[in-house]
């Protein structure tokens, strides 16, 4: 037998397809018949064995690894009961592996288009991503451009680019041509992805108490009647109703301030876990940015409570915000603490509305090699000198340059009472820009990301809103 090792993210339906496929099987019994015998060459009973254990076996890999990354049993389970929230892939989940470990999330094959010509110039071949097989993400999380499904009842016995030169791709039908770099459908993706990295479920009692406290702050209805709106209420406000009758079924059905099982039943079951799918949903209607949602559940998970804002989360709006607030930014020489204690506001949310900004925290930026790098490098040195001259590593310059505005550079000179020189680049080509396009590049700078970003007027576009989740962007997802 031929041994195929799985590409990252491989999909175990994709991965077992291109087994067959390469070994040249004619049909599903062949496959069977090949993997049993491989698997008992290396001296194990292939009885009674989860098809996903076998792959891991003749991967190479530990089960509980190989099912971390190529099953996705993580999003299937993303709770469990107390006493049953066991690895994904473990011995002892064995009947889960068995039952959900070859399953994709979303019934189908999908690929993106982007992705299988990226994968042919890379490796002359392209495979199915589990990222693509998300309920709800209609999108390829890494070029938000919308996916593909294969017209096919075997697709995944061919991988995506023999389909495409079948012209057996079709395109879904979608709300928004493009994943939106915020709001609601951003931070499902980016939920729906995080939750499909864990190694276990959480335990169901948790979880389910963080959203019923989260939704009670939200002054929500977590009872069956009462006149105040529930969880599927505000849901049904934040993203287009044909997304949720897609993905949510029964929606259609859904009337408002009418109690919805499968979304408002997570903040009231006390120990039961509900559907995977739906507690990303929740996650991504309750909190207002990916990373304080996946916080709050983590946080719950280990019986830690997360400390209270002394100070209420009010904005100040954007017009503060993109104007009065730059004194401030200033004075406070960019230290988020100081400018929350200032402005009187929560300093998780200074945070955020700061890096949708582009203005990150300068704490300590004096006594940091990184942003000893970035400065060289926006003075005018090459970004592979400036690392060199700091001994630092490029990519961790590059995400700094990712995350900063031109304002940033100035507000460093200004902090250091520096006499305003003249400008010759500016940090990510954002704001005030003087650099030319990429072409000017020419020392690979941001090479490995490029070609992740559509272009630089996307980038752009990114900057010009305030909402606290356009940071995230989907790169720090597709990282491999
Ligand atoms: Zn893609």
């Amino acid at each position: 037998m031929i041994e195929v090792a799985p590409m990252p993210d491989e999909l175990t339906a994709g991965h077992l397809g291109r087994l067959g496929w390469l070994n040249g099987c004619l049909n599903e019994n062949d496959l069977t018949v090949m993997i049993k015998d491989a698997v008992v060459k290396l001296g194990f009973d292939p009885e009674s064995m989860p098809r996903l254990r076998q792959l891991a076996l003749l991967s190479n890999m530990d089960g509980h690894d190989y099912a971390r990354k190529h099953s996705m049993l993580a999003s299937f389970r993303v709770a469990a009961k107390a006493g049953k929230n066991f690895d994904h892939g473990a011995e002892t989940s064995a009947a889960y592996s068995k039952r959900l470990g070859m399953l994709p999330q979303r019934g189908g094959a999908y690929c993106c288009p982007q992705c299988i010509a990226e994968d042919l110039k890379d490796w002359g071949f392209s495979w199915y991503r589990r990222n693509h097989h998300l309920v709800g993400i209609d999108w390829c999380v890494v070029h938000d451009s919308k996916l593909s499904l294969v017209d096919h009842r075997n697709a995944f016995s061919r991988v995506p680019h023999l389909w495409q030169m079948e012209n057996k791709l079709i395109p879904l039908t979608v709300v928004v041509e493009h994943l939106p770099q915020n709001g609601f459908l951003r931070r499902f993706a980016e939920i729906s992805t995080m939750l499909l990295a864990r190694e276990r479920p959480f335990l169901a009692d948790r979880i389910n108490g963080a959203l019923a406290k989260q939704a009670a702050a939200l002054e929500l209805r977590l009872s069956r009647t009462g006149r105040r709106p529930l969880i599927s209420d505000r849901l049904s406000t934040q993203v287009a109703a044909p997304w949720l009758c897609a993905h949510l079924p029964s929606w259609h059905e859904k009337q408002p301030s009418e109690y919805f099982q499968r979304i408002d039943a997570l903040a009231t079951m006390k120990t039961l876990p509900g559907v995977g799918e739906a507690y990303a949903m929740a996650m991504a209607s309750l909190y207002d940015t990916t990373e304080t949602a996946m916080e709050d559940v983590c946080a719950a998970e280990t019986g830690q409570q997360r400390t209270p804002s002394k100070h209420r989360r009010v904005s100040r709006g954007a017009t503060f915000w993109n104007g009065e607030f730059w004194p401030y930014y200033l004075k406070c020489h960019g230290q988020i603490n100081v400018i929350a204690e200032r402005l009187q506001l929560d300093a998780d949310h200074v945070g955020e509305v700061l890096a949708a900004l582009g203005l990150p925290s300068l704490h300590n930026h004096e006594q940091s090699k990184r942003w000893a790098a970035f400065i060289r490098f926006c003075s005018g040195e090459s970004l592979s000198a400036a690392c060199i001259a700091e001994q630092v590593n490029q990519s961790e310059v590059e995400v700094l340059l990712r995350k900063c505005s031109a304002r940033v550079m100035l507000a460093i000179r200004k902090i250091k009472n520096d006499p305003p020189i003249a400008q010759k680049r500016s940090p990510s080509g954002l704001g005030e820009r003087i650099l030319s396009p990429r072409a000017r590049h020419e020392d690979n700078h941001r090479a490995s990301e490029v070609r992740r970003e559509t272009d630089d007027q996307r980038l752009h576009s990114e900057r010009q809103t305030t909402d606290p989740t356009r940071h995230l962007g989907n790169r720090r997802f597709c990282a491999k």
